[in-house]
């Protein structure tokens, strides 16, 4: 897949000490390129931004770090899923990261999807633009009448109509629908299916198909949100699209989202803990910066030194769990790593919050403010305990498996 990714860097990416010489190039970047145009990010939103971002992405193509999550015959650089979760740790130093390297939410998903289970025609009109990073895309199944939490229990229907589905239905939280050139929808095919988990299907359809429609985008916690940073609310009113269009068989819907958000959950894991090495740096140099009286430095009261230490310990325990997380995903399939999976979903997205909250406090009244990003992460990322799967529903699941080792 034609993505400029020829670059050396790519066949130097198997050992540990170049690995780390392609994060500390990725770093460097970021701080440079990427964070300057955070505080525009914010007072203004993406858009207006977005031009910036689209010049930095063709830099990041010559660099031979496009797509840093695909292998290298799909157009990345071919890095395991280990070793792009500590790329994705680095690129979540920014909200901005992502995007400039084409491995943000919902596309690298997506693109995951299509590659394992799009078959040729599918891989060619939608994949390889994404890929290209010429286009965006969605993921509708959340609905606002059923609860996310039970994805075997959806409204929407496809209805067969000779070689077409007729689509009807209501969404919202379909992330970055505005502007994207389709998005892939959950739909019921087989209600009748004495197997729940065998009822819905995924369909790929194009946003100009008529019947689709986005009602609005939904503000998340104050954030209007726009383009790729924005959550909607999707209609479809009989919206027919080929049956082709439908990824994997007829009931595959709710296994392919459970593949879909295996890697997914490990991606946002690691993005998690860039924003906690982010905060424990800003909160670091405000504490040391900060005089509570001439000479006596915020840093000084034990209480922060405190909140630090614990940061980072936190913090260290957490990128061991998810690493290791990965490596038994790629060594033994997301099924038997869902134990694990399910364990740093919920540590993580905890550890973010409290790491947040003491970098808030640190910065005091400034830490209200959008003069930093801690502000908009601690408003935006409450999300982390809700979106793919909320913390009780992961928590069962730990506790199941833990609870059936004794259970006789
Ligand atoms: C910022 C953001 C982005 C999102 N992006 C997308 C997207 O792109 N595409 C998409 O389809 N969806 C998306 N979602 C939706 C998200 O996946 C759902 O919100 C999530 O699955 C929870 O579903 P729900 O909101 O219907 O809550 P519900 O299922 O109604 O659950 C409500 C609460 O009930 C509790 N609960 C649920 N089940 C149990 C249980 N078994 N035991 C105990 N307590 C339980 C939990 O505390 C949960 O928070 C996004 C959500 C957010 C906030």
């Amino acid at each position: 897949m034609g993505s400029g990714t020829s670059s050396p860097i790519r066949r130097l990416i198997v050992m540990p000490s170049e690995l780390n010489a392609v994060l500390d190039t990725i770093r460097r970047f970021v701080e440079t390129e990427v964070q300057p145009l955070e505080a525009l990010f914010l007072a203004e939103g993406f858009a207006t931004v977005q031009p910036r971002l689209d010049e930095l992405r063709h830099v990041v193509k010559r660099m031979g770090l496009w797509v840093p999550h695909l292998s290298a015959a799909a157009g990345g650089p071919g890095l395991s899923l280990s070793e792009f979760a500590r790329v994705s740790e680095v690129l979540g130093r920014t909200p901005l990261g992502h995007y400039v390297f084409n491995a943000q939410a919902p596309d690298v998903g997506n693109m995951e999807l299509l590659l394992e289970h799009g078959d040729e025609a599918q891989r060619r009109t939608w994949l390889r633009p994404l890929v290209d990073g010429t286009i965006r895309s969605c993921f509708s199944m959340t609905e606002p009448g059923r609860a996310g939490s039970n994805p075997t229990w959806l409204s929407t229907t496809a209805i067969t109509d000779g070689s077409d589905y007729i689509i009807n239905g209501d969404k919202w939280f379909t992330t970055g629908a505005e502007g994207s050139a389709f998005t892939i929808v959950m739909a019921v095919t087989n209600p009748e299916s004495q197997e729940r988990h065998r009822r819905a299907s995924m369909i790929i359809v194009p946003t100009g198909t008529p019947g689709f429609e986005l009602v609005r985008n939904t503000s998340v916690m104050g954030e209007r949100g726009d383009g790729w940073a924005s959550h909607a609310e999707v209609a479809f009113n009989g919206c027919r699209v080929p049956t082709a269009n439908r990824i994997g068989d007829e009931g595959d819907g709710f296994r392919l989202a459970q593949e879909r958000l295996g890697p997914g959950r490990i991606h946002h894991c690691m993005r998690w803990i860039g924003i906690c090495e982010r905060a424990i740096e800003v909160m670091s140099r405000h504490a040391i910066d900060r005089e509570l009286a001439p000479g006596i430095p915020l840093a000084s009261r034990q209480v922060v030194q405190h909140w630090i230490a614990d940061s980072r310990a936190e913090v260290d325990a957490s990128r061991l769990m998810v690493v290791s997380a990965a490596e038994k995903l790629e060594r033994e399939g997301p099924r038997a790593a869902r134990v694990e999976i399910s364990t740093i979903k919920f540590f993580v997205a905890d550890t973010l919050g409290r790491i947040l909250d003491r970098a808030l406090q640190t910065l005091g009244g400034l830490g209200m403010t959008d003069y930093t990003p801690i502000a908009f992460w601690y408003r935006y990322e409450r999300a982390a305990r809700i979106y793919d799967g909320s913390d009780e529903v992961h928590r069962d699941l730990v506790a199941r498996a833990e609870l059936a080792k004794y259970d006789r």
